[in-house]
């Protein structure tokens, strides 16, 4: 049968795909408002520079180890550290939740603090994918000292869980981003050694606090048995975190990882974009920490809040005084084109980030001296 469009037809169609076409264009460049997002630095998109990193990775089947730019993001991750080995995985709770794996038995228990991401954030893993339970020191700041720890490890003694693992957060994102320096580490870590318990870092944000206290990776990296690093934090990385530890631990780790769903294909794409970010997008964290210290002195002086937590790198939470509904002062926020959470009572967490310019700091500030 011969296909036959009549003029009206033709002319019909035509303005069809041109009507299409203009409603794709104008959803591309359409940007009502530019929404400022400081809800996490999880939220940064890739760079320009970092997409051209990815699409020009070479790949293979990482679940066969045959991945290398995987297998080169492992080498460089944990040389930079230290240790002897990593292991790329897609979430930092996979990394920590496989960390408290390898390093515990059933029955036995983790001591953090109450604040901690493994206890708060990670869907009650610790229970249902290693069966210990937890012990919560409850400092006040999310930052423990030695003695602390020594306090909660439990007698050998029947009725108590063995105390086998402790865990420590640097920096610390309930307490507002703070860290411990080196040698702050180094003395928990000289208690864990005595009390042959092992040591496990949750350094989702290791790199800020490297920054700011301008010290290195190794120095850290030599008191802990094992180490969770996220590139898709400040650093920027669309997705991914390394475990990192000795060679025997992370082959044990491969193993909890692909019984986590964790085992990824042709992974080099994403582990091309977190090189870029330790090549390019660690210094750079200094500017997020100079933005959140900007921002704090500003919002000090408004008087609907009550108080600042002190701003240490990029993590800044403020109270807002009782008669302020955090929710609502939220979704007053929205309104006018900021993401930031409530966070506990009466607190607003912002975190500043890649993807947050000089700009925008201006923007929230002239927005936020119009709450009233
Ligand atoms: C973000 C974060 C993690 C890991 O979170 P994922 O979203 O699973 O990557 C772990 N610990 C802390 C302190 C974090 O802030």
């Amino acid at each position: 049968m011969e296909l036959y469009f009549s003029i009206f037809q033709k002319v019909s169609l035509f303005v069809l795909i041109s009507k299409i076409n203009l409603f794709q264009k104008r959803n591309l460049t359409y940007n009502p408002m530019k929404i400022i997002d400081l809800r996490s630095d999880t939220v940064t998109k890739p760079t320009k520079q970092m997409l051209e990193a990815m699409f020009a990775a070479e790949v293979g089947d990482d679940v066969y180890g045959e991945d290398p730019t995987v297998n080169a993001l492992e080498q460089k991750i944990a040389r930079l550290f230290g240790k002897e080995a990593a292991l790329f995985c897609p979430s930092g709770t996979m990394t920590n939740q496989i960390a408290i794996r390898i390093h515990t038995q059933p029955q036995e228990e983790v001591i953090c603090d109450r604040m901690a991401h493994i206890y708060n954030y990670e869907s009650g893993g610790i229970a249902s994918n290693s069966h210990i339970s937890v012990r919560l020191i409850h400092s006040p700041s999310g930052k423990f000292t030695p003695a602390e720890v020594l306090e909660n490890i439990n007698p050998d003694d029947i009725h108590f869980a063995p105390s086998t693992l402790v865990a420590l957060e640097n920096t610390v994102n309930k307490g507002g981003g703070c860290y411990y320096n080196a040698a702050e580490v180094a003395a928990i870590s000289q208690v864990c050694k005595e009390k042959n318990i092992k040591f496990h870092l949750d350094g989702a944000r290791i790199f800020n606090a490297l920054v700011a206290l301008d010290e290195t990776a190794q120095t850290h990296g030599q008191y802990f048995d094992t180490l969770s690093v996220c590139f898709s934090k400040g650093l920027g990385a669309p997705v991914g975190s390394a475990l990192l530890g000795t060679k025997a631990m992370i082959q044990k780790a491969v193993r909890v990882r692909k019984s986590f769903g964790g085992g990824m294909r042709q992974a080099g794409y994403l582990a091309a974009a977190a090189i870029y970010a330790l090549d390019n997008h660690v210094d750079r964290l200094a500017e997020d920490h100079k933005k959140a210290k900007v921002l704090s002195e500003e919002i000090s002086k408004f008087s609907y809040v009550s108080e600042v937590v002190p701003v240490y790198t990029n993590i800044l939470i403020f109270k807002l005084i009782d008669q302020i509904n955090p929710t609502e002062f939220s979704k007053w926020l929205k309104e006018n084109g900021i993401l930031a959470n409530p966070f506990g009572k009466q607190s607003i967490r912002m975190v500043t980030h890649l993807d947050f310019d000089d700009e925008m700091l201006d923007e929230v500030i002239k927005i936020l001296k119009k709450f009233q």
